[in-house]
């Protein structure tokens, strides 16, 4: 790993450089991915999480009582609901300056989680985990490093627990213990940001039995730690980035990334383990991380804003921006996107204190804003669609705009206002296009409903904190049954 000190997006970006990770992408191996045209607006995007603590301090960065030091807001746990509100709006904040998943919330919401967890696993076992999960963190801050957070198992037969599987790789497991730390086998799918990060924090993905101590593992490595490979994910029209030009690609700058990554026997030496078989807190552990990490989808939000700019402007360009109907769409469209907003930032500022000290959102709200944003999004996509009208999906390509023989056709056939270049309207579309079916509405849409747990385990947690009997009461005391039962 590089060893300069990272401080803005430039520094971050060459900290990715010279590392050898084991990448695939297309069935080719990837020696730099950071340079790979495919890859660099993931990077990119991330990149923009150290401009803006340059940028937007007070937004993006914060004192940590760790170190005494200014430290990124991404690798600091929060103190206080103010903190934990602050995350939210950052988080909008990005999504507005890249129009995709910046990556770096999983970290931060595994670090938090991890914060509470560890110390309430020592206050029953007599580990030594938060002392060591401290000290990482410090490390963290100090160096100014990305955390990836890797929780999705891959699963196998979903009818079976992490033991009744039947390979016993489908669950990351310990797979060998000795006396200097521990040896894990599996797989983590959709691992967003992974080989933009420098580290990577593995944590059981669901409840586990008692007996299934080998599967209770979190701790950390880094990304190039010998015996993990990479193999990314393909995005729709991904490969518009090699064919040279920039605006059939929407969003030429940024964009996400998520890969599976495989563990082969990776090493994670004892002092990095935070937690080591205490099965009964895995479930802690995930409720924790997830009603962090759903909240953490205001990250939408922002997305949103730029895609109702998006609709605006194509209606502008359009010559309709007036028309009563086309106003009441944006306005539906605002009102949606600050329904995510709400939902999660209300999360946020009903916080509580953990015995740590750190603060937890809330989990009833988190899981609220999640479940918005699974349906939201869509409806903002079929709006901005509407708005932008055929000419998103039958364009011709930026090749046809530029050549020579039907070029100036598309410039006078393409245009709308008379003082709008017909550039702009294309340009404009293609960002639509790349939000909504294109590279970014991977992140967009399909991530909205199934990152950090698709729809039904946000219905699970909902239906656990819904507290029906505290509601029937209050029913029936108001329709005069209380009486009549008593
Ligand atoms: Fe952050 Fe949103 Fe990406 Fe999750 S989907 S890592 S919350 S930007
Ligand atoms: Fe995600």
């Amino acid at each position: 790993m590089n060893t300069k000190k990272i401080i803005t997006g430039e520094d971050y970006l060459q900290s990715l450089r010279g590392r050898n990770l084991q990448v695939y992408l297309m069935g080719e191996r990837v020696i730099e991915p950071v340079d790979h045209p495919m890859l660099r607006p993931s990077a990119n995007a991330m990149a923009k999480t150290y401009d803006l603590a340059l940028q937007e301090p007070e937004l993006a960065s914060v004192i940590s009582p760790m170190t005494g030091k200014m430290v990124n807001r991404f690798l600091h746990i929060a103190n206080n609901v103010e903190e934990v509100v602050m995350q939210n709006q950052m988080q909008r904040r990005l999504g507005q300056l890249t129009g995709t998943c910046f990556q770096r919330c999983v970290g931060m919401d595994a670090i938090n989680a991890l914060f509470s967890v560890t110390y309430e696993i020592d206050m029953k076992h007599d580990t030594p985990y938060h002392a060591r999960l401290k000290q990482f963190i410090a490390e963290m801050q100090m160096n100014n490093y990305v955390i990836g957070g890797a929780m999705t198992d891959v699963k196998g037969d979903r009818s079976k627990s992490p033991s009744g599987q039947a390979d016993p790789d489908l669950f990351v497991h310990v797979s060998r213990r000795t006396k200097e730390g521990v040896y894990i086998r599996g797989a983590k799918a959709h691992q967003t940001g992974c080989i933009n990060s420098h580290w990577l924090i593995v944590m059981p993905t669901q409840r586990l039995a008692p007996e299934e101590v080998d599967y209770a593992i979190v701790g950390a490595l880094p990304v190039d730690a010998p015996g993990i490979t990479y193999i990314l994910g393909r995005q729709s029209c991904d490969t518009r980035s090699l064919e040279g030009g920039e605006i059939d690609l929407g969003n030429a700058a940024f964009s996400g990334l998520e890969a599976l990554v495989v563990f082969e026997d990776a090493f994670i030496p004892n002092e990095m383990i935070f937690m080591n078989g205490e099965t009964e807190f895995a479930a802690m552990l995930v409720e924790r991380f997830t009603s962090f990490h759903r909240r953490s989808y205001v990250c939408k939000s922002g997305v949103g804003d730029v895609l109702i700019g998006a609709a605006a402007t194509i209606a502008e360009y359009n010559g309709v921006e007036r028309a009563s109907h086309i106003r009441d769409k944006l306005v539906e469209m605002t009102h949606l996107n600050e329904t995510i907003y709400a939902t999660g930032i209300a999360a946020s500022y009903q916080s509580h204190a953990t015995p740590s000290g750190a603060f937890q959102c809330d989990e009833l709200l988190a899981n609220v804003c999640k479940q918005q944003v699974t349906r939201i999004t869509y409806e903002m996509a079929r709006l901005a669609q509407d708005l932008a009208g055929g000419l998103l999906v039958t364009l011709p390509s930026e090749a046809d705009f530029r050549s020579h023989e039907v070029g100036p056709l598309l410039e006078k056939y393409l245009k709308g206002r008379e003082d709008v270049p017909a550039e702009y309207r294309i340009r404009i579309l293609r960002l639509i296009e790349n939000l909504t079916l294109g590279r970014n509405a991977v992140g967009y849409l399909t991530e909205s409903l199934h990152g950090a747990g698709s729809p039904q385990a946000q219905r699970i947690q909902i239906q656990r904190q819904m507290d029906l009997e505290f509601k029937q009461q209050l029913a029936k005391r108001l329709a005069g049954i209380e009486q009549v039962e008593s």
